[in-house]
C-alpha cells in the first residue's frame, strides 16, 4: 500500500508536496465544495453518484468546475493508481475557483475510518451536542462544503464528555447529522433518518437500498433527540467507515450495549456487497485497462 497521490495545478505530486497558497479562497474563506468517494479491492463505489453530487455542489454555490465528470474520474483513477492505494482509498476532489485563480485538487490517500473496524464491532457511544448545526438557510448542507466550525465544535464536546462522537441538531431542535456522517435509528423494525439540514450522504442512500433489499421500511423525517435516545438501535454512516453501530446516546444504552441486529446486518451486507463489486467501477477500467498498482 502506497501513501497516495495528489493532483494539483495540473500535476501529480506526493501528498507531502501538495501545497496551496495562503491566499487561496478555500483556505481563507472556506469557499470550497468537495466530495469524497472511496475504493475497496480496486473498485470505486458509486462513483457516478459522487460525481453527480459534486457537480450539484459546484452549481449550488455558483462554481464552474474546470473539468467534466469523465475527466475527473480519470484523474481520480490516476491518483489511486499512482498513489498505490487501489486496495482501499479515500478519494477526494475539491474545486475552489472564485477568482481567475482556479484551484482544483484531487487526491487518493489510504482509506480513512471515522471508527476503526475493531471499534465498530463493539459499537460507539455518542452525545447529542449542545452546538447546533448551521442551518441550511445559512450554509446549504446538501452542497458538500468545508464549513466545519460547528461540526468540529461538536466533536470537541464529545471528546470532552468522553464519548466517541456527536450528533448535532438544527437550531429548532431536530436531529441533523454529525462530523462526517449521517445518523439513523431503528424503532420497531423501521429505519429513520433526518430529512433535512444534512448532506444527502451516498452511504445514507446505500442504507436505504439495503433496507429495501431486506424488506425493512424506512422513513426520512423530523426527529427529536429523544427519538434517538428511545430507539431500539442506531448507527452512523459515511464513506469513511461504512455503517457504524451506536450503542449509547448520552446516558442511554441502546440494544443492551452491543450493535443491534439491524445495524449489524446492514454493516455486514454493505461490505459483502462492496467486495462483490456492487455499484463498483474498477479503477483499471478508467485507466484503459491498465493494471492497478
Ligand atoms: N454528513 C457530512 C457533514 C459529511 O461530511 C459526510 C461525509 O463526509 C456525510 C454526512 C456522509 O456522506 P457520505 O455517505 O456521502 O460519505
Amino acid at each position: 500500500m502506497g501513501d497516495g497521490m495528489v493532483f494539483i495545478d495540473g500535476e501529480y505530486v506526493a501528498p507531502q508536496d501538495a501545497k496551496i497558497s495562503i491566499f487561496d479562497n478555500g483556505f481563507v474563506k472556506s469557499d470550497v465544495v468537495y466530495d469524497v468517494t472511496s475504493t475497496w479491492k480496486g473498485q470505486f463505489f458509486r462513483l457516478d453518484d459522487h460525481m453527480d453530487r459534486f457537480l450539484r455542489s459546484c452549481a449550488g454555490v455558483h462554481m464552474t468546475c474546470p473539468y467534466g465528470a469523465d475527466e475527473i474520474k480519470r484523474i481520480l483513477a490516476e491518483c489511486v493508481e499512482r498513489g498505490g492505494v487501489g486496495e482501499a482509498a479515500y478519494v477526494g476532489f475539491v474545486p475552489n475557483l472564485r477568482d481567475t485563480d482556479v484551484t482544483f485538487i484531487a487526491y487518493a490517500v489510504p482509506y480513512a475510518w471515522i471508527v476503526p473496524p475493531e471499534v465498530q464491532e463493539k459499537g460507539i457511544d455518542i452525545i447529542v451536542a449542545k452546538t447546533r448545526r448551521i442551518p441550511d438557510e445559512c450554509v446549504e448542507a446538501r452542497y458538500k462544503n468545508h464549513h466545519w466550525g460547528d461540526l468540529t465544535r461538536a466533536r470537541i464536546e464529545a471528546l470532552d464528555a468522553g464519548a466517541h462522537n456527536a450528533v448535532l441538531c438544527t437550531p429548532d431542535g431536530y436531529l441533523a447529522e454529525g462530523p462526517g456522517f449521517n445518523i439513523f435509528f431503528v424503532k420497531d423494525g423501521a429505519l429513520h433518518t433526518p430529512a433535512r439540514n444534512m448532506l444527502e450522504g451516498i452511504t445514507r442512500r446505500t442504507v436505504h437500498d439495503l433496507a429495501d433489499e431486506l424488506g425493512a421500511p424506512h422513513h426520512d423525517g423530523d426527529y427529536r433527540p429523544d427519538d434517538l435516545r428511545e430507539a431500539d438501535e442506531a448507527f452512523i454512516c459515511s464513506t469513511a467507515g461504512g455503517i457504524m453501530p451506536v450503542v449509547k446516546v448520552d446516558d442511554r444504552v441502546l440494544s443492551n450495549g452491543a450493535p443491534g441486529p439491524m445495524s449489524a446486518k446492514l454493516r455486514e451486507l454493505y461490505w459483502k456487497k462492496r467486495e462483490a463489486g456492487w455499484h463498483g467501477t474498477p479503477v483499471g477500467d478508467l485507466l484503459g485497462q491498465r493494471a492497478v498498482a
